[in-house]
């Protein structure tokens, strides 16, 4: 029996492509890109080419054909030296396209082949004015006539709902409650009767952040995705891997701002020393290199956990939770270090942290997690001995 902390070969060898990547084309550009609404497609293209969007996804449509959940967190950590937002972009795709394939043909058709390539992106529309945290309290409805759904409601607080193609959309059969009669439909934006609202968060803005409305929207049978009334089941699922990876994506930010730190705390001096000589400055840059690396082997234990065919929602959680908490302070601790530099706009690590701040809450809070993990470990199966 063996237990190894390390990467393969081919894992290390992407590693380093896309470590490159964020170095020359992500970084030089990070604060001019933040400040803008609009997603830069032109990066989202290259992460196409890089072949970064497709993976584990169906190689007939151009993806890797392998499901590599652990490629897919390491593909994001690494991004996220670069852009956080840009970084964003794979875990979104994988999470879309993993609802897509459960789809008509038609529809993997029509949408793998753009999602894989960095043509467009998709937004994924679950939350409602009414309901976060309680997703199945969700009350937009979806009610049948001949050939397919009429949709009505509004969802809110969505990534991407200014930019995206088409959304997958999350609605009821009137009359039902909870997850029961909850189904999962792609909608096109486009679509007669969808309209959008920008939503301006205090960071992210490249991701289109917004509202949508749908009002008597017409959805052909074709765009159901998996069975009727069994779309929450799906969404949960795959939340389990988005979950892990979204936590290594603050990671990685954070990663880089705690490098910067220790590079400016050995060439900055005060009271005519390097600050680094300080403990005050040096164990704070200890401490937090100790949370990160914690925080990153849970989250790959979690994607590992994937891979192999292991439970892994309450590691998933402990990630979700935690990763961002880990990753927030230490960018705030790097930001502390840089003095006045690190409040500066022209330094990205303000806007590192207000980039992380969004998974605090997006996908699941941090006490949605912790309700999840603790009636893991209290379950009376658990307990009974
Ligand atoms: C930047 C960003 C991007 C987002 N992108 C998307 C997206 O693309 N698609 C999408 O569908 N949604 C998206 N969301 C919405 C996000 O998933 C919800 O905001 C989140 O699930 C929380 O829901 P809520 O905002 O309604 O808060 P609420 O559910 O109202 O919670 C408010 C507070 O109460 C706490 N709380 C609630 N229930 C409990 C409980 N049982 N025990 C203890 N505390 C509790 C919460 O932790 C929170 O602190 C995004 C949000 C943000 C901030």
């Amino acid at each position: 029996m063996s237990l190894e902390f390390r990467f393969t070969d081919e894992q290390e060898q992407f590693r380093e492509l896309l470590a490159d990547f964020a170095e020359r084309e992500l970084l030089p550009r990070y604060i001019e890109r933040s400040a803008a609404t609009e997603f830069p497609y032109d990066a989202l293209r290259q992460l196409g080419e890089l072949g970064v969007l497709g993976i584990g996804l169906p190689e007939q449509y151009g993806g890797t054909g392998e499901d590599d959940p652990v490629l897919l967190g390491l593909a994001t950590e690494t991004l996220a030296r670069g852009d956080v937002n840009i970084a964003s972009a794979p875990i979104q795709v994988g999470l879309v396209a993993a609802q897509l394939v459960h789809g008509t043909e038609a529809v993997q058709q029509r949408y793998l082949p753009g999602l894989i390539a960095g043509e467009f992106n998709f937004a994924i529309a679950l939350t409602e004015p009414g309901s976060g945290s309680d997703a199945a309290a969700l009350r937009m409805t979806a009610t049948r006539v001949p050939g397919g759904w009429r949709l009505n409601g509004e969802k809110t607080a969505i990534s991407w709902a200014m930019h995206a193609e088409g959304a997958v959309v999350y609605a009821r059969e009137p009359g039902t409650s909870r997850s029961a009669g909850v189904s999962c439909f792609v909608v096109p934006l486009g679509a007669e009767g969808v309209t959008k609202r920008h939503m301006l968060g205090m960071g992210c803005l490249p991701l289109g952040w917004g509202s949508l409305h749908f009002d008597d929207v017409f959805i052909p049978e074709e765009n159901l995705i998996g069975e009727e009334g069994r779309g929450f089941q799906v969404a949960m699922h795959h939340f389990d891997f988005s979950r892990a990876a979204i936590g290594l994506m603050c990671l990685g930010a954070a990663e880089r701002s705690l490098e910067e730190a220790a590079v400016y705390a050995t060439q900055r001096e005060a009271f005519g020393r390097p600050i680094a000589e300080y403990e005050g400055v040096s164990f704070p840059i200890a401490e937090h290199a100790t949370y990160i690396e914690g925080a990153r082997w849970v989250s790959y234990k979690a994607l590992w956990a994937r891979e192999h065919g292991f439970a892994h929602t309450s590691l998933a959680s402990m990630s979700k939770w935690w990763a961002p908490v880990v990753a927030k302070d230490a960018i705030e601790a790097a930001m502390k270090i840089h003095g006045n530099l690190g409040y500066s706009a022209e330094f990205p690590l303000q806007q590192r942290y207000r980039d992380v701040a969004a998974y605090l809450v997006a996908d699941g809070t941090a006490e949605v997690q912790l309700g999840i993990i603790s009636r893991g470990i209290l379950s009376t199966e658990r307990l009974e001995v």
